[in-house]
């Protein structure tokens, strides 16, 4: 690999997403970062790339992703969010192993990579045993993606259990902050992901919480995100809890109102919205446009991939689809078609949210989510020939419209590059995938002492049963 190499030719979406400047610049990659933008760039000894059949966007960030899922993918096409609660964290967390950890690790972080999200969050929560967050954090390190591994605090079910308490679980994610410190340097970072409160209760997330701001790391959570009539907002306890500050991704938060956007404004927090989840799994509607509009830097994620592909285009559509059915429901029935004002979700919007949001999210601004001098050399390269992107009459709506990962031919990360004409690099795919079905066939045959892949759900379990932190009563 060269460390000095010049993309000529290409048109290039420069500085914030949104604001769609695409513009007939070369990219200079020096040492991995972005050194120069401009016309007719020349420089002795470096490698030049004619690119003049792409677009060049800047990689993707997945504001929200479980990576370990991966072992399970297809399982839950047809789950609302009570039946993955109960199957894939209740019942299948507790079987995989360190290696399934590390397999689905890898396969997710390949999938991202390949879908041209270059920096992702990974909220672990299947941290059965101390190896488990190691696989995990090993395979995100040996993927070569950007981004924050976060150790998920949730107590495992598994049946066998080897934490069993808080304290030893916050002791295991100081042993590795602090052992794994040269694996956690500046494309990977540490982060931290507290339990559900819905799960534990606010004194139990308090003490999670406390973790993060000790080590002045990402914290990670999911927010307001599991709807029940009458139960209150969890924006407001962590307030009055002065449990809320600026380094923090509270993920969903569907049913954030707007006094409980005001309040993750004040506070400098971030959220990320996972729409095809969201709207598949009965959790709300996605929540980044209005945190937007409040002030709230917002990212999209694509969240599990026992459930949807990491593909970040897929994501933007949906939020754009999710956010206007929702307004443009309202105006039929009150105006009707003639009388509705413009659509407020603009595309540039949700180009924003997929790039330059999650990297605020992620506390990752200043390295990527944009292609700017001095940032980190994350680019996608879209093959822009074919028939389903031509003529294009504004680049950013067809990619945002029209893209689809076929047509991201070339990944870079850090200047690496990961992907070129159309194929990931063959031994990180090979690998990936043999791992992946691996651990798919151990988890399917496993799941055979439990009721299989879909164990019904016990007369005792509901809404106050969901998290008690007990082992599964599986036999
Ligand atoms: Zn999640």
């Amino acid at each position: 690999m060269t460390n000095h190499t010049i993309y000529q030719g290409a048109r290039v979406l420069v500085g914030d997403p949104r604001a769609g400047s695409f513009q007939d610049v070369d990219v200079e990659v020096v040492e991995g970062r972005i050194a120069r933008l401009g016309r007719d760039l020349e420089a002795e000894g470096a490698e030049v790339v004619d690119a003049g059949w792409a677009w060049i966007i800047p990689g993707f960030v997945d504001a929200h992703q479980h990576m370990w899922q991966a072992t399970m993918r297809g399982l839950t096409a047809d789950f609302t969010l009570a039946d993955y609660v109960w199957v894939i964290r209740r019942n299948h967390s507790g079987i995989h192993r360190a290696v399934d950890v590390y397999n689905g690790t890898l396969g997710a972080a390949v999938g991202l990579l390949d879908s041209g999200t270059t920096c992702s969050v990974d909220y672990n929560h299947c941290i059965v045993t101390p190896d488990h967050a190691d696989a995990g954090l090993e395979a995100f390190v040996e993927s070569g993606i950007r981004g924050v591994w976060c150790y998920g605090l949730y107590d495992q079910p598994a049946t066998t259990r080897t934490f069993t308490s808080v304290e030893q679980r916050i002791a295991d994610a100081h042993r590795v902050r602090d052992t794994r410190s040269s694996d956690l340097e500046d494309r990977v970072r540490f982060g931290i992901a507290p339990t559900e409160m819905s799960l534990v209760g606010i004194d139990q997330i308090a003490r999670e919480m406390r973790v993060g701001r000790d080590l002045d790391c990402l914290i990670h959570t999911h927010t307001n995100a599991r709807w029940r009539p009458g139960y209150p907002s969890e924006i407001q306890q962590l307030a009055q809890a002065g449990l809320l500050w600026s380094h923090q991704l509270h993920s969903h938060c569907n049913t954030a109102d707007t006094a409980d956007l005001a309040l993750l404004a004040e506070f400098g927090c971030k959220v990320s919205s996972t729409p095809e989840t969201e709207l598949g799994m009965g959790m709300g509607y996605p929540i980044a446009a209005a945190a937007d509009r409040a002030g709230v830097a917002a990212g999209l994620g694509t969240d599990i991939q026992s459930n949807n592909s990491p593909d970040m285009f897929t994501a933007m559509r949906l939020m754009l689809s999710g956010e206007r059915a929702r307004s443009n429901q309202k105006a039929l029935e009150e105006v009707g078609i003639y009388e509705m004002e413009g659509l407020q979700l603009k595309a540039a919007d949700v180009m924003h949210y997929a790039t330059l949001g999650g990297a605020i999210g992620l506390g990752l601004e200043s390295e990527c989510g944009s292609i700017d001098v001095g940032k980190a050399a994350d680019l996608v390269l879209i093959d822009r020939r074919g028939p389903r992107l031509n003529p294009s009459l504004d680049p950013l709506s067809t990619i945002v419209m029209n893209a689809t990962i076929a047509d991201v031919d070339t990944v870079v990360v850090g200047g690496e590059v990961v992907k070129s004409g159309g194929r990931m690099r063959a031994e990180l795919l090979e690998k990936a995938t043999r791992g992946l079905q691996e651990s798919g066939a151990y988890i399917r045959e496993q799941s055979q002492a439990y009721g299989g892949l879909v164990p019904p759900k016990p007369d005792w379990w509901g809404a106050d049963t969901a998290g008690s932190g007990a082992p599964t009563t599986r036999a």
